[in-house]
């Protein structure tokens, strides 16, 4: 509760009943609402924002997302949407530019990673759920409080424009990201692991002449660059060591867009742009993850339970698999009303635990990589792949090993239940479903 606030002052707005109320509406809880609509559960979805814009968002689907799409037959309709797709990466050597499709040797319907707008795949999910009368999404409500009783998570309240709002619910489940609050309510500390980089995020526009690339990546002059394409301009995401953004302030803009063009000079024009510092925030890298995922009457997941460094774009996959995770071992049961015990919940931290962690584990390597990279990039011989690696690009099968971790990590999940107790939306008449 906010501390300027007294309870008797507050005006509250109304008292909604549901029977899962997720908090969050990021990949995990925008595709676990879906999910658990599908299967006829009454969802609430609160999301803090009055939009699914946002600055820090990344925007890549691996193949393990788009499976789980087509699974349940959306994967060609959200293709329809803008977006690229990726699987050529070019890497430095000392030969020369290596350029390899990282996905040739993967077998799979999807072999490439789909960078689209994270705003426009959040839309899409969101609109295929309110299909569904039982799923009620509600944009700016923030959640401030866990409702309790006798130690059990019995919903939220949450504070709106117009007051105080609170949803009582038989699960909550907190998605709400890196900076979750629902776990700060609900007393749980994250485990960090220490992380040796930073990075600077800020966009450039584009230009006729730009690199075809949707995805690219340069190294040099102490920054490891990537660039995403985002149609209408570039997402930049630099790479620094940590605790340097100091440093790089110190020595100035000037300094900093000349050391960018150096590393990128196909953006040089570009970088003239960044005027102001506050064009180029700083994002504290950071991986993390809870010990116990649940209390009674809560669960979380994505980042709320586990949060993923940006390196390797698969953040949004392990959301997205987390909530596949959580609708095929509690859905049913929240859809015949059957009692939840924590074992449950407890079931769904189990089967996704061990894939967590493994990602983690490479990610914090990868990082170290990384901050071994720019470090060698600050001295006179440029950045280049060892040449022992060369051949192992070239090998299909061998690729195929890193790429299927990528793309699916350990214990990829499927949609496994609710194909038998699907609500059907399109049979559902226009008149029952309710207002929004
Ligand atoms: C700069 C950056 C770049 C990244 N790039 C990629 C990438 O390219 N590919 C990739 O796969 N991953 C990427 N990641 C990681 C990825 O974004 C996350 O792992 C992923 O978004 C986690 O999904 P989530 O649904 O758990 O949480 P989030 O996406 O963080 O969603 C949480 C949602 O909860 C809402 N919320 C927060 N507090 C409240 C509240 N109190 N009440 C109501 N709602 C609330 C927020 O507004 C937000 O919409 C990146 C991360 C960062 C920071």
């Amino acid at each position: 509760m906010s501390p300027s606030v007294q309870p008797r002052e507050r005006i509250e707005r109304g008292v909604e009943e549901t029977t899962c109320c997720i908090v969050g509406g990021g990949p995990a809880g925008a595709m676990l609402a879906l999910l658990l609509a599908r299967q006829g559960v009454e969802v609430t979805l609160l999301e803090a924002h009055k939009d699914f814009e946002r600055y820090f968002r990344g925007d890549t689907l691996h193949a393990s997302a788009m499976e789980i799409l087509d699974e349940i037959g959306l994967a060609d309709r959200l293709l329809e949407l803008q977006h690229a797709k990726v699987s050529h990466f070019t890497v430095p050597t000392r030969d020369g530019p290596f350029a390899f499709d990282l996905f040739a040797g993967l077998k799979t319907k999807f072999p490439y990673i789909v960078v689209m707008a994270q705003s426009r795949f959040l839309e899409f999910i969101t609109e295929e759920a309110k299909r569904y009368p039982n799923f009620r999404l509600v944009m700016g409500a923030r959640v401030e409080e866990l409702l309790e009783e006798r130690g059990v998570v019995r919903g939220v309240r949450y504070r709106k424009r117009d007051g105080w709002h609170e949803v009582r619910a038989t699960l909550t489940v907190g998605t709400d990201g890196r900076f979750s609050k629902v776990r700060k309510l609900a007393g749980f500390e994250p485990i960090k692991t220490s992380s040796p980089i930073d990075v600077l995020w800020f966009r450039v526009s584009r230009s006729e002449g730009d690199p075809r690339e949707a995805l690219a990546a340069r190294v040099g002059s102490g920054l490891f660059m990537v660039f995403i394409d985002r149609f209408d301009y570039w997402q930049v995401g630099c790479t620094i060591l940590k605790g340097g953004y100091k440093g790089v302030r110190a020595a100035g803009l000037d300094r900093l867009r000349r050391s960018l063009a150096a590393v990128a000079p196909e953006w040089a024009d570009r970088f003239d742009e960044l005027t102001e510092w506050k064009q180029i925030p700083v994002l504290s890298v950071e991986i993390s993850r809870l010990k116990r995922w649940h209390r009674l009457g809560l669960l979380l997941i994505g980042d709320a339970a586990h949060v993923m460094s940006p390196l390797g774009g698969v953040g949004i996959n392990y959301a997205i698999q987390d909530a596949v995770v959580a609708s095929n071992v509690l859905g049913e049961k929240l859809g015949t009303g059957t009692p939840l015990r924590e074992r449950d919940l407890a079931e769904v931290q189990r089967r996704r635990e061990l894939p967590t962690r493994a990602i983690q584990a490479f990610q914090a390597l990868g990082q170290k990589g990384v901050a071994s990279g720019v470090l060698r990039s600050k001295g006179e011989g440029a950045f280049a792949v060892p040449r022992f690696a060369v051949p192992l690009l070239r090998n299909r099968r061998l690729l195929a090993i890193p790429a299927r971790f990528l793309s699916f990590g350990l214990l990829s999940p499927h949609v496994e239940v609710g194909k038998a107790t699907l609500t059907q939306a399109a049979d559902v008449p226009l008149s029952s479903r309710s207002p929004r």
